[in-house]
């Protein structure tokens, strides 16, 4: 078996104007991301890890902020996108490991439903996800969330 692994990061600063997505999933009561698209830092740095994992650049190479489509765009597009390439390269995920840091919200409470979404949007059972979430602790990074994603991929050949 073929294995790789990928490493994906993204952050975005909070806009109050903006509904906030995490993961795939709309949380009420929270701002949204400032970003091209609807921000979702979690399927960004998850994309990233993909790409990563398959030598295929990133995310902004793929998807460019000065290509229209994609302004206020759902980021499940970027994820189902790179699943698609890795599928075409024949790589299925291992596992994936996510952790999202900033103040708010606690994703304790938002883990599974994070979770379903993304085993709808990839394909893949939702247990090959886990997602922590930690304070982004003796860091200024009040105004903004970051996420860390990595993966595994493996093929047969
Ligand atoms: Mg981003």
């Amino acid at each position: 078996m073929n294995i790789r692994v990928g490493l994906g990061f993204d952050s975005h600063e909070f806009e109050e104007a903006k509904d906030l997505f995490l993961g795939g999933v709309k949380v009420e009561g929270y701002p949204g991301f400032r970003a091209h698209s609807d921000g979702d830092v979690i399927l960004h740095a998850l994309t990233d890890a993909i790409l990563g994992a398959l030598g295929e650049g990133d995310i902004g190479t793929l998807f460019p902020e000065s290509d229209p489509r994609w302004k206020g765009a759902s980021s499940d597009l970027f994820v189902k996108r790179a699943v698609e390439i890795m599928k075409e390269r024949g790589y299925q995920l291992i596992n994936a490991d996510i952790v999202y840091v900033a103040e708010f919200p606690k994703i304790r409470e938002l883990r599974e439903k994070i979770r379903n979404r993304l085993e709808e949007i990839t394909g893949f059972e939702r247990t090959k996800f886990t997602i922590k979430g930690k304070r982004p602790e003796g860091l200024e990074v009040r105004g903004g969330a970051l996420c860390i994603a990595s993966v595994l991929i493996g093929s047969e050949d």
